[in-house]
């Protein structure tokens, strides 16, 4: 999560992406193509602020029986860019916003839900609660290179055919295509040489 804006009213999400050129969001593969210097280029969906949007709303009734509207956006921060969408999309374009409209946006946002749910001490509180409970994670490295999950090869390499994954039988790795057996075969997994 990029920035997190808590009002009384609601809070807001918001992932700033730096992509220069055109911007353009392909409904059908869920993909970004940025198209630079006549270049084509693909970017897998940057929308995690939606997920992060469902992780918070989880946390916050857990943590602090907190239930707060919560809005996502993603901010592109060079002004030049221009955005597309493929198909009507609804939800992107609204989404996806340069971010010298932010202010527009939370003025919107604002109309959107006029009811105060949260006091300023409770905004303290969760701000405090939030704080305390960061942790810079793995997702954050996979957002910062625009790497999805599913790209990672996991598990432990075979040293001698190098085939992923070994498995663990009684203390050793044990390669299910070659068989050979290895006790630190774990280490270069853990220990990056390069
Ligand atoms: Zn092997």
């Amino acid at each position: 999560m990029d920035t997190l804006i808590l009002s009384p009213y609601f809070a807001l999400i918001i992932e700033v992406k730096n992509i220069l050129g055109t911007l353009l969001f392909d409904e059908t593969f869920n993909q970004f193509i940025r198209i630079r210097n006549e270049k084509e280029e693909g970017f897998p969906n940057p929308i995690q602020a939606k997920r992060q949007k469902t992780q918070l709303k989880t946390w916050l009734i857990q943590n602090l029986a907190a239930d707060i509207p919560i809005e996502y956006l993603i901010g592109i921060s060079s002004p030049s860019t221009i955005l597309k969408t493929s198909a009507d999309s609804s939800h992107v374009p609204f989404r996806v916003i340069h971010i010298e409209h932010l202010i527009e946006k939370i003025k919107f946002f604002k109309q959107s839900y006029p009811i105060e749910v949260i006091t300023s001490r409770q905004i303290k509180k969760i701000s405090r609660a939030l704080v305390i409970n960061h942790v810079p994670g793995f997702l954050n490295v996979l957002d910062h290179y625009n790497i999805s999950s599913q790209e990672i090869i996991s598990g432990v390499q075979c040293p001698s055919c190098l085939i992923f994954p070994m498995r663990r039988i009684h203390g050793d790795w044990l390669c299910p295509q070659c068989g050979c057996k290895n006790k630190k075969a774990h280490l270069p997994a853990l220990f990056s040489s390069d």
